[in-house]
C-alpha cells in the first residue's frame, strides 16, 4: 500500500446529531466562545492568566522554558505549595466550614463529612507525622489505599513536605506494588488493613507484607485501620491512629519551585508494560485546576461535582484531588462499585447529595446500558447538569444513552480526551460553548494545540484519519519518564519530530471537529484500508441488542487482516436469538460499509478489561488468532479470557 495515496486511516461514520448546548448554562457559562481567540492569539498569556486561580508564594519570571525541548519547564521560578492550594487557602478565605468531601463508604450508612478545616487539620497532622517517620522532600511514598478520606490526606500531606506520591490502585497485586515501589524507589508505604469491595472486607496488607519483603529500601508501613480485619504486625508497620491522630494540627507550608516533582503515576497498561509518568507541581496545578472549572463549567459555591474514577488512575489525581480541591468545590468520594448493594447506587448517591456533575467512564455507562434505563428511572437524578466521559471513545449510542438516561436528555456530555501523560484535559467540548456532537471529542481547549497528521506528520485536511499529535507544549505535560529520559524521548518525541505523538488515532470531521479512534497499535489493515477499531464498535454498539463491543484484526490470507467482533448483549435481548450474529454484520454493513463487515462475531458475558476499565485488544487478537495469550498482568479479571476461549469452542462464533 503506498503511504502517499492511501488515507493513513479511514473514515468510516457518520454522525447527524447536534446538541446545542442548554440556554440557561450559556447565559452563565465560565468560559465563553471568545476564550478561544483569546489564547489562540497569545497562548502563554492564556496559560498565565490560568495561574491567577492558583495562590503563588513567589512569581514566576518566565511562563515556559522550551530550549532544552522535549525537557519543557513552565511558571519558572515561581513557588507554590500544592497542599495550600488546595487545602489552607479556602479555610483562610473563610470557607472552613465547606463540605470537601461527602465520603460515602462501601457498607451502607457508613459516611463521613469532611470540611475544608477538617481536611486541613488532617492533613497538616499526617505532614507531620511522614516528617517524624523521617520522610523528607523528594522522598518517594507509595499509597496503596481503599477510596478512603485519608488516601487524599496521604496525597496532600506528601504533596506539603515536598515528598514525591506515587498511589498504586488497590487492586494491584503484590507484584505489581513491589515493581513500582522497586521503579520508583520508594521508602514509605502508606496502606490500609483492608477496603470494602462488593459487600466485603477485602484486604490489602498482606500484598503490602509481600511487597515490602522483597523491597529493602521501605523503612516504614503506616497503616489506616478501615476493616478491622485480622492483619499480620512487623516491625517496620505503624498505625495511621497512633502516629497521625497524635501528631499536632499546626503545620506551615514551604513553597516549592513550580517544577518540583509532586507525583509519578504508572499508567493503566493497556498496552503493555506500564511507564511511569513524572508530573511536577505548578504547570499541572494550573491545568488541572483550570480545566476542571472550564470543562465542568464548575461553579464552586453551589455544584457538587462526582467524579467515579479511582485515585488510583491519573483521574483521580486530576479531578477528585488537585482540581476539585484546588477550586474549592465540594466532591462526593465513594468507595465501592455501582451495583453494590445494588444496580441503583450510584443514582441513589446522585439523588441523596444532589450532585450536579458527574464524571466517568464510557466502560461504565456500558454497563449501566446494559442493565437498562428503568434501574436509573427510580431515582430523581434532576440535579445532574453536566456530564463527563474519560478513558476510551464513547459510542454515540452510549452517549446519547448518558444524556437522556442519566442527564434527562438535558445534560450536556463532555467527552473528554486526554492521558495519564497530558496530566489534565486536552480536547473537550465546553458546555456553555460547544453544539456537540455524540463520539467526538470536538476540538483542542484553549491554549491546547492539537492536530492529526499523516505519516509523513503533515496534516490532514478535514473529513481525513491519521495520528493524533499536540503541537505545542502544555502546562501539565509529563516532564519525563521517571528515571529514563531516554525512553521519554523515544516513545512521546520521535516518530513525528517536534511533535508529542499521543499513539492515539483520530479522524477530522468536515467541520474540523476531532473524533477519537482507538491506539494505532490497534488499527487494521483490511485490503488495503486501515481501519480503526472505534467505528467498528461503535457501528455495533449502535445495534439495539449489543451492550459492548470489541474489534480487533486477525490474520487473514485474502485479506490480510480480518475483522474479528467480540460483544457482549443488552440484558432485554437475553441469547440475542438465533441470527443474532448474521443480524450484527448486516448491521455493520449498512451503518459503515461491507469493508468493515466482521467476518465472525463471538457472543461473551464479558471482555478483557484493564483495572481502570479498558478494552485490551491485544489479548483478543490473541485468541482471534490461536495464539497463547500474551501478558494479562494488567488485567481485572483473569478468568475473562478462559470464559471467551471456552466460548469460542463451543462455536457460537459465525464464519463465512
Ligand atoms: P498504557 O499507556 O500503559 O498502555 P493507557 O494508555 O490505557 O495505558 P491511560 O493514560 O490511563 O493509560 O489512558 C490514556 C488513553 O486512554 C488515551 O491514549 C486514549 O487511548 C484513551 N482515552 C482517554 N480518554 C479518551 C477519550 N475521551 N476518547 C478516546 N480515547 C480516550
Ligand atoms: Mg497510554
Amino acid at each position: 500500500m503506498s503511504e502517499s495515496t492511501e488515507p493513513s486511516l479511514s473514515n468510516l461514520s457518520r454522525e447527524e446529531r447536534r446538541f446545542e448546548p442548554p440556554a440557561d448554562l450559556v447565559a452563565s457559562a465560565n468560559v465563553t466562545e471568545q476564550v478561544y481567540a483569546e489564547a489562540e492569539s497569545d497562548r502563554l498569556a492564556f496559560w498565565e492568566s490560568a495561574a491567577q486561580r492558583l495562590s503563588w508564594g513567589t512569581r514566576w519570571d518566565r511562563v515556559l522554558d522550551w530550549d532544552d525541548a522535549p525537557f519543557g519547564k513552565w511558571f519558572v521560578g515561581g513557588e507554590l505549595n500544592a497542599s495550600y492550594n488546595c487545602v489552607d487557602r479556602h479555610v483562610e478565605a473563610g470557607n472552613g466550614g465547606k463540605v470537601a468531601f461527602h465520603w460515602v463508604g462501601e457498607p451502607e450508612d457508613d459516611t463521613r463529612t469532611i470540611t475544608y478545616s477538617d481536611l486541613k487539620d488532617e492533613v497538616c497532622r499526617a505532614a507531620n507525622a511522614l516528617t517524624d517517620l523521617g520522610v523528607s522532600t523528594g522522598d518517594r511514598v507509595a499509597i496503596y489505599m481503599p477510596m478512603i478520606p485519608e488516601t487524599v490526606v496521604s496525597m496532600l500531606a506528601c504533596a506539603r513536605i515536598g515528598a514525591i506520591h506515587t498511589v498504586v490502585f488497590g487492586g494491584f497485586s503484590a507484584d505489581a506494588l513491589a515493581n513500582r515501589i522497586e521503579d520508583c524507589d520508594a521508602t514509605l508505604v502508606i496502606t490500609a488493613d483492608g477496603g470494602y469491595r462488593r459487600g466485603a472486607p477485602s484486604a490489602l496488607k498482606p500484598a503490602v507484607d509481600d511487597a515490602v519483603g522483597r523491597s529493602p529500601g521501605i523503612q516504614n508501613v503506616l497503616v489506616v485501620r478501615r476493616t478491622g480485619q485480622d492483619i499480620a504486625w512487623g516491625d517496620k508497620d505503624v498505625w495511621w491512629h497512633d502516629v497521625v491522630d497524635k501528631a499536632s494540627s499546626e503545620h506551615t507550608p514551604e513553597n516549592f519551585d513550580a517544577e518540583h516533582p509532586l507525583y509519578v503515576m504508572y499508567t493503566s497498561g493497556t498496552t503493555g508494560k506500564p511507564k511511569g509518568i513524572l508530573h511536577t507541581t505548578g504547570g499541572y496545578l494550573v491545568q488541572s485546576a483550570w480545566t476542571h472549572w472550564a470543562v465542568f463549567d464548575l461553579k464552586p459555591e453551589t455544584d457538587v461535582f462526582w467524579c467515579s474514577a479511582d485515585i488510583g488512575w491519573v483521574t483521580g489525581h486530576s479531578y477528585i484531588v488537585y482540581g476539585p480541591l484546588a477550586n474549592g468545590c465540594t466532591s462526593i468520594l465513594y468507595e465501592g462499585t455501582p451495583d453494590t448493594p445494588h444496580r441503583g447506587r450510584w443514582w441513589e448517591i446522585v439523588q441523596q447529595y444532589g450532585v450536579t456533575i458527574f464524571y466517568t467512564a464510557p466502560t461504565a455507562i456500558r454497563a449501566c446500558m446494559k442493565w437498562g434505563k428503568d434501574i436509573p428511572e427510580q431515582f430523581d437524578l434532576s440535579s445532574l447538569r453536566v456530564l463527563g466521559s474519560v478513558g476510551e471513545s464513547i459510542n454515540p449510542e452510549a452517549y446519547v444513552w448518558y444524556r437522556d438516561a442519566i442527564g434527562g436528555g438535558t445534560a450536556p456530555v463532555m467527552d473528554t480526551w486526554w492521558q495519564t501523560e497530558t496530566g489534565a484535559h486536552m480536547i473537550s467540548p465546553l458546555p456553555g460553548v460547544t453544539a456537540g456532537k455524540p463520539g467526538s471529542a470536538m476540538q483542542g481547549l484553549p491554549g491546547i494545540v492539537v492536530d492529526v497528521v499523516d505519516d509523513t506528520g503533515a496534516s490532514v485536511p478535514d473529513g481525513s484519519g491519521g495520528y493524533l499529535v499536540v503541537r505545542e507544549p502544555w502546562p501539565a505535560m509529563l516532564r519525563t519518564l521517571w528515571g529514563d529520559d531516554q525512553r521519554y524521548k523515544d516513545t512521546y518525541w520521535s516518530r513525528f519530530p517536534g511533535m508529542y505523538f499521543a499513539g492515539d488515532g483520530a479522524k477530522k470531521d468536515e467541520d474540523g471537529d476531532i473524533w477519537l479512534l482507538g491506539r494505532v497499535d490497534d488499527v487494521m489493515n483490511v485490503s488495503g484500508h486501515r481501519l480503526s477499531t472505534t467505528e467498528i464498535e461503535s457501528a455495533l454498539v449502535s445495534h439495539p441488542k449489543v451492550a459492548e463491543a470489541a474489534v480487533v484484526g486477525a490474520k487473514d490470507e485474502s485479506s490480510g487482516q480480518a475483522v474479528v467482533a467480540f460483544v457482549i448483549l443488552r440484558e432485554d435481548a437475553g441469547d440475542g436469538g438465533p441470527d443474532v450474529v448474521a443480524e450484527l454484520r448486516q448491521h455493520v454493513t449498512k451503518e459503515i460499509g461491507a469493508i468493515a463487515k466482521p467476518k465472525s462475531i463471538m457472543v461473551v458475558p464479558e471482555l478483557p478489561k484493564t483495572r481502570s476499565g479498558k478494552i485490551m485488544r491485544r489479548l483478543l487478537q490473541d485468541v482471534a488468532e490461536n495464539r497463547e495469550v500474551g501478558d494479562a498482568t494488567t488485567l481485572a479479571d483473569t478468568s475473562v479470557m478462559d470464559q471467551i476461549k471456552s466460548g469460542l469452542s463451543s462455536g457460537k462464533a459465525d464464519e463465512d
